[in-house]
C-alpha cells in the first residue's frame, strides 16, 4: 500500500492503527503512530536517563517476572532493535517501564513493543510472545488437571498432557494450543454434566427396576439373578459404557417379562375356566335341586297313597337320607363357589398387578432392540438434554443423519436376516467412533441419527468421514464373504435459536443431496 504523504492522511492513517492495536490515543501513542505511519520513529533518545532506569529495574524484584525472563525480554528487544540506537533507547525506556508494572502488564507490553515495528497483524496478541513463567504455571496446571482427570477420562487427561507439553515447550503455536484448553474445558464441562445426569438416570432406572423386580419377581429366580448382576454392575466406577450394560440387563429384565406376559395370559386363561366352573356348579346346583325336587315329588305322591305306618316309614327314611345328601351337596357346591370366587379375585389381581409392571417396563425402554442404540424416544430425550446443554453452555452441536446407500438391494440379495446384521455392524462401527458424549439413534429402518455435542460441523463431518473409512476396514462378513456396507449422511451444526425438527430437516435435506449426488458421502449442510 502507498504511504500517506499529506499530514491530513498520515494522522487518519495513525488514529486507524491506535484504534486496531487498542491503544488508546495518548498524544505519546499518537506521536509514534505517526512517526510509524510516515516512515520514521520519532525519538528523542535520552541514553543516561534510559540506562538508568533499565538497571534500576534489571536489579529490582517484579512480581511474575524472574531473571531469566527479563534477560529474554531484553535480548528479544536487543534482537529487533539493536541497529536502531533511537529506537533500542525508546524500547529499553518501555521495558524498563513495563517491569515496574506487573508480570501480565510487562508482557503485553513487550509483545507490544514487538509489534511495533513488526506490523499489527503480528502485535499485542501475537501468542508466541506469552510470558513463559505464565505458559510454565499453566503447564503445570495442566498436569495436575492430567492427573486428576487419569482415573476418568483417560482421552481428556492424555490431551490436558499434550497440551502440558504444549505451553512447556517452544510456544510456536500459543494460540492454536488455548484454543485446544477452551475446547478441552468445554469437554471436562459437558462430561461433567452428563454424569450428573447419568446418576439421575440411573437413580430412576433402580427405582423402577427394583419396585418391578419385587412386584413381579419374588419367586423367580432368574429374575433375582439378572438383578444381583445389575446391582454388581453398578458397584462398578460409573460412566456410559457401564449403564449401558445396565441398560442391556435390563433389557434382558424386560424380555423376561414378554415371558410373565405370557404368564398372564395363561392366568387370564384360569379365570376364565373359573368362570366357566362356576357357571357349571350353578347349573348343577339348579338341576340337582329339580332332582331333588323330582324326588320330593315322589316322596309326596308315596305319602298320600300309604295305607300303613310303615311305608311312611320307608318313605321318611328315603327323604331324611335324600335330605341329607341334598344339604350335603349344596354346602359342597357353596364351598366350591367361594373357593372358585376368591380363586378368581387373586387372578385378577394378579392380572393388574402384571398389566402395570409390563406398562412401566415398556415405558422404560430408550433403546432399539435390534441395533442397541437408542430408539425415538431415547434420542427425543437426548437431544432434549443437548439443546438445553447448548442453551447453558454456548457450546456447539452438530447432528448427522446416515442413511444405509442401496439396503433394500442387500436384502433382497442376501435376505431380511443378514439385512439386520448389517445394521448391527453397521450400529457397532459407528458405536466405536464415537465419544462418550456422542448419541446414536436408530432413526428409521436403516437411517440413523447421530448427536454430537461441543463439535463444531467440520469435525463432525470428520468424525463421519472415518466412520466410512471404518467400514472399509471392518466389513461386514455374510457367509465369510465381505460385504462392503457405505452410507450416505447429511451433517449440520444448530443455529442459534433453531429447534429439534428443524435441524433434523436440515440434516436430512443434506443427506438427500448426498444420495442425490451420487451416494457413498458425507455432505455438510
Ligand atoms: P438408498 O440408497 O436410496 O437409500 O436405497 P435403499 O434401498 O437403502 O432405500 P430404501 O429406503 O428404498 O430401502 C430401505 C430398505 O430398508 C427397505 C426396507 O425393506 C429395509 N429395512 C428397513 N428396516 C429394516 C430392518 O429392520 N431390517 C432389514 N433387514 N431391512 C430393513
Ligand atoms: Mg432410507
Ligand atoms: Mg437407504
Amino acid at each position: 500500500m502507498q504511504r500517506p504523504t499529506q499530514p491530513g492522511d498520515i494522522a487518519r492513517e495513525a488514529i486507524k492503527r491506535l484504534a486496531t492495536r487498542r491503544q488508546p490515543p495518548t498524544p505519546e501513542n499518537f506521536a509514534r503512530a505517526y512517526a510509524e505511519v510516515e516512515g520514521r520513529e520519532r525519538v528523542n533518545a535520552d541514553w543516561p536517563a534510559t540506562l538508568r532506569s533499565f538497571l534500576q529495574q534489571w536489579e529490582g524484584r517484579q512480581t511474575g517476572l524472574t531473571q531469566a525472563r527479563k534477560r529474554e525480554m531484553f535480548e528479544r528487544v536487543l534482537i529487533n532493535f539493536g541497529a536502531d540506537p533511537d529506537q533500542l533507547a525508546l524500547k529499553l525506556a518501555n521495558l524498563a517501564r513495563s517491569w515496574t508494572e506487573s508480570g501480565a502488564a510487562a508482557r503485553l507490553d513487550v509483545a507490544e513493543s514487538a509489534g511495533g515495528v513488526a506490523g499489527p497483524d503480528t502485535g499485542a496478541a501475537a501468542p508466541d510472545q506469552a510470558a513463559p513463567d505464565l505458559a510454565l504455571r499453566l503447564a503445570q496446571s495442566l498436569q495436575a488437571l492430567a492427573a486428576g482427570l487419569r482415573d476418568r477420562w483417560g482421552d481428556l487427561a492424555d490431551q490436558a498432557e499434550r497440551l502440558a507439553e504444549a505451553f512447556a515447550g517452544p510456544q510456536e503455536n500459543t494460540a492454536d494450543a488455548i484454543q485446544r484448553m477452551g475446547a478441552l474445558w468445554r469437554e471436562i464441562l459437558v462430561r461433567a454434566e452428563d454424569d450428573q445426569e447419568l446418576l439421575h438416570g440411573l437413580q430412576s432406572l433402580l427405582e423402577i427396576l427394583f419396585r418391578n423386580m419385587s412386584d413381579l419377581a419374588a419367586e423367580d429366580a432368574w429374575s433375582q439373578g439378572q438383578l444381583r448382576a445389575v446391582e454388581a454392575l453398578l458397584q462398578e466406577r460409573l460412566n456410559p459404557y457401564v449403564l449401558h450394560e445396565a441398560e442391556r440387563s435390563l433389557q434382558e429384565v424386560i424380555a423376561r417379562q414378554g415371558q410373565l406376559r405370557d404368564e398372564l395370559r395363561e392366568a387370564q386363561r384360569k379365570l376364565k375356566a373359573l368362570v366357566s366352573t362356576f357357571i357349571d356348579r350353578i347349573g348343577e346346583l339348579s338341576s340337582s335341586t329339580g332332582e331333588y325336587h323330582d324326588r320330593l315329588q315322589g316322596y309326596a305322591e308315596r305319602i298320600a297313597k300309604a295305607e300303613h305306618i310303615g311305608e311312611l316309614a320307608e318313605v321318611i327314611e328315603g327323604l331324611t337320607a335324600d335330605m341329607g345328601s341334598m344339604r350335603e351337596t349344596m354346602r359342597r357346591t357353596h364351598e366350591e363357589l367361594e373357593q372358585a370366587r376368591s380363586q378368581a379375585e387373586a387372578a385378577e389381581r394378579r392380572i393388574q398387578a402384571l398389566e402395570q409392571a409390563l406398562a412401566e417396563a415398556s415405558a422404560m425402554v430408550r433403546s432399539d432392540q435390534l441395533t442397541g442404540a437408542l430408539n425415538r424416544r431415547g434420542m427425543e430425550e437426548a437431544f432434549e438434554r443437548e439443546l438445553s446443554r447448548v442453551a447453558r453452555l454456548g457450546s456447539p452441536l452438530s447432528v448427522a443423519l446416515l442413511d444405509i446407500d442401496h439396503f433394500k438391494r442387500l436384502n433382497d440379495s442376501l435376505g431380511h436376516q443378514a439385512g439386520d446384521r448389517a445394521l448391527v455392524h453397521l450400529a457397532q462401527v459407528v458405536q466405536q467412533l464415537l465419544r462418550p458424549t456422542d448419541s446414536l439413534a436408530r432413526y428409521g429402518g436403516e437411517e440413523f441419527l447421530i448427536l454430537l455435542p461441543n463439535t463444531a460441523a467440520e469435525e463432525a463431518e470428520k468424525v463421519m468421514q472415518r466412520v466410512q473409512r471404518e467400514l472399509t476396514r471392518q466389513f461386514f462378513l455374510h457367509d465369510n464373504q465381505r460385504v462392503l456396507i457405505t452410507f450416505s449422511a447429511g451433517v449440520v451444526e444448530l443455529a442459534p435459536g433453531e429447534d429439534r425438527d428443524s435441524v433434523i430437516a436440515r440434516a436430512d435435506a443434506a443427506m438427500y443431496r448426498a444420495k442425490t449426488s451420487g451416494r457413498n458421502r458425507v455432505v455438510r449442510g
